[in-house]
């Protein structure tokens, strides 16, 4: 066996139906809040990233599956997709045809993390993104429809994080501080946040050894150094958000690992996820776009993971298997069940149907731990009676349907089924 590659799972069948639930869910969630989809190649250049996410991130410094292309060209897998959704508004000068950009995409990001519960080297995220608009009330606006994405997949114990990180104006005297501050304990760091130090201050606030976290819990606070306008920014925000009746606690360690954003970063944070527990993360990054060749324009975002979002989620003890399992009694039973099993699946009614001519009680046995819904028999008196047996294989009910009625009767049953699941 060649095994597949670590961090990287299989989604099989048997998960597969939270998946689609989860994505159904959100594509209608992203459609209620006015956002359109756009799918971007999962390959880019490795120099967006490098300028987009920023050089002193981690994901650049250590995480990106990047490799020089048989052309000679420096590529990489995507590690996140804000970049690469800049990438697409710029080059398609998106703003021209759409009066207000909202972007919406569901796919794979591709990190080299020690992978762990939660956290793999091929995940999926869910990335909205809002170009062109400053106005706080749509940083709010962008955190409720986060905590409603979370509540909608009925995922209840979350917490909401938010954060201002300021803005180049007044950053640079947060930097001075976080430096001064610092003084000759740089060095007590780990070798990282030394680097950091000196590159990039803010970075030294994603660190993750536990040796550094006493010094960087006495550091100053990002709120204190705000400029007048990223205050009042981060006070409509926030007030916003209660006007929404929306919880949140404010973090001033909540820096995100990404170097563009400025003014609002929030996450939502799953309650019982253990370490991984973020499901979503966001933030504003006017600057960007601008940054990335385009025009001046802001920019807002977050990301959600799929695969957190789906192991928060509530289980469900729904039967996964299919409608209907076809069961034939003797050989002459053989063509009539098969074109039973023809008749319902074109009629929309998911059916499995046996082979090799196995006996009723191996037939049955089947459709149990196929987790059928219900067993339809087709037998020698059915079919001189032109009717089947229908059996319903949670409550054990059994009763006769005429063959002409029984395609249409179980489309009713299963429509009506399908409406009682859709929470
Ligand atoms: P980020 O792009 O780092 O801001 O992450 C946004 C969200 O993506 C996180 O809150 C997680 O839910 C998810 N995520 C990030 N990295 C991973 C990973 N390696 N494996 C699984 N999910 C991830």
């Amino acid at each position: 066996m060649i095994p597949s590659i670590r961090g990287t799972r299989d989604i099989l069948p048997d998960e597969i139906d939270r998946w689609r639930y989860a994505e159904r869910i959100i594509v209608d969630i992203c459609g209620h809040y006015g956002f359109r989809e756009i799918r971007t190649p999962v390959i880019e250049r490795e120099e967006l990233f490098a300028k987009g996410t920023g050089e002193e991130t981690d994901i650049v410094q250590k995480e990106m599956y990047a490799f020089e292309d048989k052309g000679g060209e420096r590529v990489t897998l995507r590690p996140e997709a804000t970049p690469s959704m800049v990438r697409a508004y710029v080059e398609h000068a998106l703003e021209q045809h759409l009066p207000t950009v909202k972007l919406f995409s569901l796919g794979p990001m591709f990190r080299y993390e020690r992978p762990q519960k939660g956290r793999y080297r091929q995940f999926h995220q869910l990335d909205v993104e809002i170009f062109g608009i400053v106005d706080p009330l749509l940083d709010a606006e962008l955190i409720e429809m986060a905590t409603r994405l979370v509540s909608a997949l009925g995922i209840e114990s979350t917490e909401l994080v938010v954060n201002s990180v300021g803005c180049p104006t007044c950053r640079p005297n947060f930097s001075r501080a976080l430096l001064s501050s610092l003084g000759d304990r740089t060095h007590e760091l780990c070798t990282d946040c030394q680097r950091r130090a000196l590159k990039n201050p803010l970075r030294i606030f994603d660190c993750k050894v536990p040796s550094d976290q006493s010094i960087i819990d006495s550091l100053p606070h990002s709120s204190d150094y705000l400029c007048a306008d990223c205050r009042t920014h981060f006070e409509a925000t926030t007030s916003q958000l209660t006007a929404f009746g929306i919880d949140y606690r404010v973090s001033h360690r909540l820096v995100r690992g990404l170097d563009y954003y400025n003014r609002t970063t929030f996450e939502v944070l799953g309650d019982e996820l253990g370490a991984q527990n973020a499901l979503i993360g966001g933030g504003r990054y006017d600057g960007l776009v601008r940054r990335l060749g385009g025009p001046d324009r802001a920019g807002i975002g977050f990301a959600a993971g799929i695969e957190r979002l789906i192991l928060a989620m509530p289980s469900n003890s729904k039967r996964a298997g299919p409608d209907v399992f076809v069961v034939a009694i003797g050989t002459d039973a053989f063509e009539p069940a098969h074109l039973l099993a023809r008749d319902l699946r074109h009629g929309g009614v998911t059916s499995c149907v046996d082979y090799d001519g196995r006996s009723l009680r191996a037939q049955m046995k089947r459709a149990d731990r196929a987790g059928a819904r219900y067993v339809l028999i087709v037998g020698g008196d059915e079919l001189a009676r032109g009717e089947v047996t229908v059996k319903n294989m949670e409550s054990g009910d059994q009763s006769t349907v005429l063959r002409s009625d029984v395609v249409n009767r179980l489309r009713e049953v299963m429509l009506k089924a399908s409406l009682s699941d859709t929470r």
